[in-house]
């Protein structure tokens, strides 16, 4: 934000340092864009086709792991063989080029790949590997560290918002100083509520009226002995089982790092920050509870949908049994053995937003009211996307004279100079819909 306009930023954070929820805690991949239908994902399929360019950008300039290992799909019949002919078209709206994207038959992919097993595949080579919780450490770094237009505030827990005027033209920000065991309240003129899967909670103490609710699925993983690393060059999916929810089936993954790990499930839980069965149990019943009594609720529409019993019964089946969980990649690689899997790896949880008629919402959604935008449903690739959407929001802000620019400050120097054409496609492509 303050590269494209002069104004002063102030993040506030409550951990010790930014990002380390779901932005450390994920699969690490900088998502291709063929996985995303390009009329009902399209922010999500533009914001995977340009991530790339901006991470491999950044990585590269900041001499840091940016792994181009590309990405196979693998198909076991002739239903998945269709979707993965339905995503070589998707890829290519989306913008991929005919040379990054193709499908292999089984005698092609045994070439590539000799301890995969399937029908037929996708092969994408516009699909890289990262460890975004380092890069988030160094991006927060670098926009304290060179920019005076940005401060971070740590430890700082957001625990009410008002405004200080009539017109609602300043805010109050209040917060839980942690060091210091003490409420601070710092003001601004515009504040984005990016707080991942706590932004519906905040947008709910501002009594905001919206359809959502929201749902938590924690992914989980196994890290892979050493004598697997090598068993494939790429990260493998398969064409996920149930592909009307925002869930892929657990993969084979190779982390920047060269280690693989074989993850996530989506198993249901009851908090954002529901790593832990201590947790959860405390925050089941005010979840139901909090679930059943929004008005206008039709939660019961999702949880009675046959297709998502069978999708939440097998992902929590693979939360509680390893050999089942690995057994699922072990389909298409059938060397692995649940045996050799000894040491759980860091899970996630995604927050997953439904609408009032039960569905799953596939987009993010950008909600303003009275200079304060909320972010809400920011899941896979968001990590992907980061910069991409962080952009076009701005510029969205910036064009509809939401954020000014004064005289008196320029905006900062980017952290890199990302060429204009990337930034152009941003503000051109992705489609920021605030509503
Ligand atoms: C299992 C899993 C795998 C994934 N894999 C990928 C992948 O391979 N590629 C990809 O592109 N995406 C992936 N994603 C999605 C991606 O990780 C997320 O979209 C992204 O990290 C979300 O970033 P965020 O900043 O919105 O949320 P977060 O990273 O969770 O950040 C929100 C921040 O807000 C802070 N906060 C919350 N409430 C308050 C408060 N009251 N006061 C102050 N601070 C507060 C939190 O402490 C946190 O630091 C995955 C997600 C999961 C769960």
């Amino acid at each position: 934000m303050s590269s494209l306009s002069n104004s002063n930023v102030t993040i506030i954070e409550q951990e010790g340092r930014p990002g380390l929820h779901t932005s450390s805690r994920n699969t690490g991949k900088v998502h291709a864009p063929f996985i995303y239908n390009p009329e009902k994902k399209k922010v999500w399929a533009k914001a995977a086709l340009y991530g790339y360019d901006f991470w491999k950008k950044y990585c590269h300039f900041n001499g840091i792991s940016f792994v181009e290992d590309g990405v196979i799909e693998v198909a076991h019949d002739v239903e998945s063989e269709k979707t993965l002919s339905l995503q070589l078209e998707w890829g290519i709206k989306n913008g991929l080029d005919d040379s990054e994207i193709k499908i292999l038959n089984e005698r092609e992919v045994s070439i590539i790949e000799p301890n995969l097993r399937c029908q037929a595949a996708i092969l994408c080579k516009k699909d890289a590997s990262v460890n975004y919780g380092q890069i988030t450490q160094m991006l927060a770094s670098q926009i304290s560290n060179k920019n005076n237009l940005v401060r971070i505030a740590t430890c700082s827990k957001v625990v009410n918002i008002r405004y200080k005027d009539p017109s609602k033209q300043f805010i109050a920000v209040e917060y839980i100083d942690s060091t210091q065991k003490t409420k601070k309240e710092t003001d601004c003129s515009f504040l984005i509520n990016a707080s991942g899967s706590n932004s519906i909670n905040i947008l709910n103490n501002l009594h905001i009226e919206h359809p959502y609710q929201d749902l938590f699925f924690r992914g989980e993983y196994w890290v892979a002995p050493k004598k697997y690393n090598n068993l494939t060059s790429h990260s493998i999916y398969s064409v996920p089982q149930f592909q009307q929810f925002p869930f892929l089936d657990p993969h084979w993954i190779i982390r920047s790092s060269g280690t693989s790990e074989v993850g996530p499930n989506a198993c249901p839980v009851f908090s954002p920050y529901g790593y832990s069965n201590f947790v959860n149990a405390r925050e089941f019943l005010p979840k139901i509870y909090g679930l059943m009594t929004k008005k206008g609720n039709r939660i019961n529409k999702t949880f009675f949908r046959r297709e998502f019993l069978d999708l939440v019964s097998k992902e929590a089946f693979s939360s509680i049994s390893k050999r089942y969980m690995i057994n699922r990649v072990k389909r298409f690689l059938p060397a692995i053995d649940p045996k050799e899997f000894r040491i759980r790896g860091t899970a996630g949880i995604r927050s997953v937003l439904v609408d009032k008629d039960g569905s799953f919402v596939p987009n993010p959604i950008f909600i303003i009211r009275d200079n304060i935008l909320h972010i809400l449903n920011y899941n896979s690739p968001g990590a992907t996307g980061a910069f991409p959407i962080s952009y076009a929001i701005v510029f969205r802000l910036l064009e509809k004279g939401m954020l000014k620019n004064t005289k008196d400050t320029i905006p900062s120097k980017m952290v890199i100079p990302f060429d204009d054409k990337l930034l152009n496609a941003c503000r051109d492509e992705i489609d920021i819909d605030f509503v």
